[in-house]
């Protein structure tokens, strides 16, 4: 059965993390991955109102230099973030328009749908606003990315069927995660009959370079693969897929990617082996499953250092060097102008936004008692 963007490749260039110099993005070296990409036959790109900096990068390095109908873009209104009434959520939509400079929208996502966010596009009647924008032809396909229970999807794919396509966090560690539950979310999407596009297959980077445990089986299995390369083919491989979205944040990243899934082939059942031990070498290590998306940081009053503080505690959870982890805290944190965990307030806004399901407040404490003193 044929299905919206089944045309599309199957790799797709995720936005969110792209190059910086000097907390910067580097618009010059986005602009020789989009020319990596594009030249090798790839067409898919995934930004977001809420992705700071990255709606302007893509209009300098793709929109203002190829022709509008040789890619396919893709944008999303977080109407959760700090937005008060609809005007300022339908404004995202006009903001996006006007720093991506794209005229329309290919894909346009209702942002991080699940739990209390869901209530901000029904209270603002997203679902007719977005239906309204694709009579008018600024948007192509409508559809939304969701990170929350099977339950909750189904419920929304029942009430809102127009929606004609869902993106949803898959990769192989959080396959049959409880907290993420990416193969019962991908079933319910399946049921309806909506296409997936996949986000986080290398769920933030840290299926890029896994425990040492997990490196040995991905290896083993095949010398000459990356490691990273795994978790998307995994991803790619299965069935009804628009696309796989993969962030990359560099060339190096962009030549590895393209060299696998410039041919990818269907997964055999020795790779399907391996990727499952790996699954099993992961869910040895209790690490904290933060994919530095950031949206804690939009919300949080204090202007805590969460990611980074996570990103440090994984680290002596991984190496168990302390002195490196400290280390890693006091760029991430101190050396970014944020403030440290000791001085959050416990509101649990943070924990509101986390698509991860993260107790954040808990593991801040874990993080102080390990790390800061
Ligand atoms: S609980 Fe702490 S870290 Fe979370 S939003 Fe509130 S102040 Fe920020
Ligand atoms: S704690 Fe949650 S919201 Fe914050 S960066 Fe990590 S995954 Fe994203």
């Amino acid at each position: 059965m044929s299905y919206l963007g089944e045309n599309i490749r199957k790799l797709g260039f995720g936005l969110m993390r792209l190059p910086q110099t000097d907390g910067v993005i580097d618009v010059e070296q986005t602009k020789e991955m989009v020319d990596l990409f594009m030249d090798a036959g790839f067409t898919y790109f995934d930004t977001a109102w809420a992705y700071a900096g990255s709606e302007d990068a893509i209009r300098q390095a793709l929109v203002e230099r190829y022709p509008r109908e040789s890619y396919q873009l893709a944008t999303k209104n977080a109407a959760w973030i700090n937005c008060k009434t609809k005007e300022e959520a339908y404004a995202q939509f006009d903001t996006s328009l006007k720093q991506t400079g794209a005229g329309y929208f290919d894909f346009y996502l209702l942002h991080n749908l699940g739990e209390a966010r869901t209530e901000y596009f029904d209270k603002f009647d997203m679902w007719n606003w977005v239906a309204e924008k694709k009579a008018a032809g600024l948007i192509k396909h409508v559809g939304f990315s969701f990170h929350s229970t099977p339950e909750e999807l189904e419920a929304i794919l029942k009430e809102h069927p127009e929606m004609e396509f869902v993106q949803l966090q898959i990769n192989y560690a959080d396959w049959e995660n409880p907290a993420i539950q990416s193969r019962g979310c991908y079933e319910v999407a399946r049921k309806y009959g909506k296409p997936v596009i996949i986000m986080e297959p290398v769920k933030g980077g840290m299926l890029a370079t896994p425990p040492e445990s997990v490196v040995k089986v991905l290896k083993d299995a095949e010398p000459e693969s990356s490691v990273a390369s795994w978790a998307v083919r995994f991803a790619a491989n299965l069935e009804g897929v628009i696309t796989v979205l993969s962030g990359m944040s560099n060339i190096e990243q962009m030549k590895d990617n393209l060299s696998y899934m410039k041919d990818f082939n269907e997964l055999n059942d020795a790779q399907l082996q391996t990727l499952k031990q790996a699954q099993e070498e992961l869910n040895k290590i209790p690490l904290i499953p933060c994919t530095t998306c950031n949206y804690c940081a939009k919300v949080c009053p204090m202007q805590i250092g969460i990611s980074g503080s996570f990103t440090a505690m994984n680290y002596l959870t991984l190496y168990g060097d302390k002195d490196m982890a400290v280390h890693q805290e006091n760029w991430l944190v101190g050396g970014h102008g944020l403030k440290r965990v000791n001085e959050c307030v416990k509101c649990g806004k943070c924990e509101e936004a986390c698509p991860q399901h993260i107790q954040i407040r808990a593991e801040l404490e874990r993080v102080s008692e390990n790390l800061l003193k």
